[in-house]
C-alpha cells in the first residue's frame, strides 16, 4: 500500500515520522523491558524481605510449641515409662 503526497517535503516528512515513530516503538519495548525487568528485580528483593524474617519467626513459633508441648509431652512419656 503505498501513500502518495502532494509534495516531497510532505513525503519527506512522512518518512521522518516513520522513523521517529518506529524509534519510539523500539525504545517503548526496550524501555518497558527494562521496566518489567526492575519492576520483577524489585519484586523479587521484596519478597525476599518479606520471607527473610519468617523462618525465624517459625523457628520461634516451633521452639515455643516445643517448649510448650513438645518437651514436656516428652517428659510425661518419660514419667509414665519409668
Ligand atoms: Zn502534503
Amino acid at each position: 500500500m503505498r501513500q502518495r503526497y502532494c509534495s516531497e517535503s510532505c513525503r519527506a516528512g512522512a518518512r521522518k515520522w516513520l522513523r521517529w515513530k518506529a524509534q519510539q516503538r523500539y525504545r517503548r519495548s526496550v524501555g518497558g523491558k527494562q521496566k518489567r525487568n526492575g519492576q520483577n528485580q524489585r519484586y523479587r528483593e521484596r519478597v525476599k524481605a518479606r520471607e527473610l524474617p519468617e523462618p525465624a519467626a517459625v523457628v520461634t513459633e516451633n521452639s515455643v510449641r516445643a517448649e510448650n508441648a513438645v518437651v514436656p509431652s516428652i517428659r510425661e512419656i518419660l514419667v509414665v515409662s519409668r
